[in-house]
């Protein structure tokens, strides 16, 4: 694995640095706090409320015993681990939360969230399971209105179409920054590991000014093309690994992690807050509501049947990254995952042609073991194919 620099800071670290930023902001000026799970939630909505956002996803094995004196244990460790925090008063994030923006993805989230609902103000948004079609995009556009209806009411503020305007482009500005380190993943060598690349991106959730956050991406994604160009350039490259599935924020040392220490590299991640979702901007020219309606609708979730966008996304990205294998996570209970994965085996081994993992787990560590074995032996299988 390509060595971390010496000031890397895990997810948790970057996670628990924010608790400190948000109570100040909270404290001192007096900021509201909205709490979202899941990348359809329309954040330009909560900035141009002045209001900040902040993931309150549960991504580790604490909360988890709390939510199952409510929940289900056979239910995903994300919706197990995020309603735990909540319940035990465990997620410093939560507190601060004056409300929740959360939407019907998954059954085991929508129905959590009427839980939480007892806890905190949560407005849910109905979203549509199929994204093809007017009525679809129409009926969003409707949730998109009252969801800024709730966070006026819930905020005592008013949401101006000039804000939005600024919300909008502040948030595109940063897709763009994000995008472009995510491509950083496309140079062959790979100037950085997946490891840290992901937890890079997605402790940027943690960083409460867009400017920051733009700085924090321009400057890496500059160092690293510099260190390409000076020390990885004509050299060869380890195999490259396309991750796909569920959101692996409480997987990625058990998984990311072992796949590059047993000699891959992590060069591409297609999942909901990878560069496949990140690419797509919200249209400035257009009525502001309908353009995130329309952007937010196009995310490839497996929660939405069909969901085809994900198969284009494959497609490019396998070309695009040069991979060599694909690795599918899939979190203990998830059910459209699990399903969709039958589509994905075969997309990938049957039409690129490229050997096919899928990993189902959870936010525990008693399968670390089975994992690395396991992933070890996609490895070998990897380098000993002709291409
Ligand atoms: S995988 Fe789907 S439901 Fe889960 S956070 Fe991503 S977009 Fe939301
Ligand atoms: S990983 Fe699957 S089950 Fe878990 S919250 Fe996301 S869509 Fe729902």
């Amino acid at each position: 694995m390509i060595p971390l620099p010496e000031n890397f800071e895990t997810y948790s670290e970057a996670r628990k640095k924010g608790f400190l930023k948000i109570m100040d902001m909270k404290r001192q000026v007096g900021k509201k706090v909205v709490g979202v799970f899941c990348s359809y939630t329309p954040v330009e909505l909560i900035s141009a409320a002045n209001a900040i956002y902040v993931s309150l996803c549960g991504s580790g094995e604490e909360g988890i015993s709390s939510a199952e004196k409510h929940l289900p244990g056979n239910l995903c460790p994300l919706i197990k681990s995020s309603y735990g925090l909540a319940l035990s008063d465990a997620c410093p994030y939560f507190y601060f939360s004056d409300m929740i923006l959360a939407e019907t993805t998954c059954d085991g989230k929508k129905k959590m969230y009427e839980l939480m609902g007892r806890l905190k103000p949560t407005h849910v948004m109905q979203l549509p399971h199929n994204a093809d079609s007017e009525a679809a995009e129409d009926l969003w556009l409707s949730e998109i209105y009252r969801a800024k209806e709730a966070l006026e009411h819930t905020l005592h503020t008013a949401i101006t179409e000039e804000a939005l305007r600024t919300a909008i482009h502040q948030k595109n500005l940063e897709r763009a920054a994000m995008v472009r380190l995510y491509e950083i993943g496309k140079l062959k060598p790979c100037p950085i590991s997946g490891y840290e690349l992901s937890t890079i991106i997605e402790s940027t959730a943690f960083m409460f000014s867009g400017n920051q956050k733009l700085a924090a991406m321009e400057s890496r994604a500059e160092e690293l093309i510099n260190e390409y160009e000076q020390s990885y350039k004509g050299k060869p490259s380890r195999p490259r690994i396309l991750i796909t599935g569920c959101p692996f924020d409480g997987v990625r040392d058990k998984v990311i992690k072992k796949i590059e220490a047993l000699g891959a590299q992590v060069v591409a991640f297609e999942n909901c807050s990878g560069p496949r979702t990140q690419q797509s901007l919200v249209d400035e020219t257009i009525n502001p509501y309908r353009a995130l309606a329309r952007r937010y609708l196009g995310i490839n979730c497996s929660v939405m049947t069909p969901n085809t966008g994900r198969f284009e996304a494959l497609e490019t990205m396998i070309r695009d990254y040069q991979i060599d294998g694909v690795i599918e996570i899939i979190l203990h209970c998830c059910h459209t995952y699990a399903i969709e994965s039958q589509l994905v085996k075969e997309f990938v081994t049957e039409q690129r042609r490229l050997p096919f993992l899928s990993l189902t787990t959870d936010y525990s560590t008693s399968d670390s073991g089975q994992i690395a074995t396991r992933i070890g032996a996609f490895l070998e299988m990897i380098d000993t194919i002709p291409r």
